[in-house]
């Protein structure tokens, strides 16, 4: 374990899981690898059993939505409809989906919660999975790569953390089967923190996206069949270049699918060279700026 040192003024840190509960939770600060080892455990025995599924904030990632659409048997359209709530990103102002709590004021149980615990316990929310342990990256000034690291989050109705099973948090994210959700997401996590980093340093960020782009972000964080539908029921392949194997296999797995869209998005928000525009289109736009020099 390493304390959060003077120098780390210099980084530049995201946090990526949401705490399940509300802000103001106490987050230990510490990093965590995953070698290091905390003692926790989450069962029926404990006071709290729950608890923690109630007014819980999770923002569902793209591989939670498809996840438990899946498990519901549900197209991503009808579980959002059912289940979740829009909002918004606030570290990165980019619009979300939150999972629906009951009761008025959105702080009572969670739809899936029953006295036995998590109904869709092996198709849970990554955020769900993590909890109580946070992750986060992290980039010093100055240097290309980020590095991942966690951090425990110590909340008072807790009392997993009284528990004396040690293990280390590379043995907690194995059981809690973060690995995958992690994978799937790493695109769309990495363009929450690339914006929420921006609105850190006072650049540009969501709010000064068009609404249009924004609402393309909520539909590949969101909606698979939107997304599909968008890429082959509009121009997008004549525009981008994307081989013929890739095309097929687009049409029929919802993670590629979820990987280009999230491609796209980088590319579109921060021009980064994740899709190639085809040479027809290319050729194109520089015929038409020469026309447009001439006529000037
Ligand atoms: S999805 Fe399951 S674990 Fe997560 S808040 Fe709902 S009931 Fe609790
Ligand atoms: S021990 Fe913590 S995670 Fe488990 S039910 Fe209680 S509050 Fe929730």
């Amino acid at each position: 374990m390493s304390d959060m040192s003077p120098e780390d003024k210099e980084t530049e840190v995201e946090i990526i899981n949401a705490v399940r509960a509300s802000s103001d939770n106490p987050v230990t600060p510490t990093r965590l690898t995953g070698k290091d080892d905390f003692c926790f455990s989450c069962h029926s025995g404990v006071s709290c059993w729950n608890e923690c599924c109630h007014g819980a904030d999770i923002t569902l990632t793209p591989f939670d939505i498809l996840s438990l659409s899946r498990r519901l048997d549900l197209r991503p359209s009808e579980f959002l409809l059912e289940y979740t709530v829009p909002d918004m990103w606030e570290r990165a102002e980019l619009p979300v989906a939150k999972m629906k709590m009951s009761g008025a004021d959105g702080k009572g149980a969670c739809s899936f919660m029953t006295d036995e615990g998590c109904s869709v316990y092996d198709d849970r929310p990554v955020t769900c999975r993590y909890y109580p342990l946070g992750s986060a990256s992290v980039k010093m000034k100055g240097d290309e790569e980020k590095q991942d690291f966690f951090f425990l989050v110590k909340e008072d109705h807790c009392q997993g953390h009284k528990e004396d099973k040690k293990q280390t948090v590379a043995d907690f994210r194995s059981e809690q089967g973060v690995g995958l959700y992690d994978e799937v997401n790493r695109g769309w996590i990495d363009i929450l923190m690339k914006m929420a980093s921006w609105k850190n340093l006072g650049g540009p960020h969501g709010k000064d996206l068009a609404p249009q782009v924004k609402q393309m972000f909520f539909m590949v964080s969101t909606d698979v069949d939107a997304l599909r539908k968008f890429v082959f029921e509009t121009k997008f392949l004549d525009t981008y270049e994307i081989d013929e194997e890739t095309v097929e296999i687009l049409k029929i797995n919802d993670e590629a699918l979820l990987q280009l869209g999230f491609d796209w998005m980088q590319n579109v928000m921060f021009q980064e060279e994740t899709l190639s525009l085809k040479k027809t289109v290319l050729q194109g736009a520089i015929a038409k700026a020469r026309n447009d020099l001439g006529a000037s």
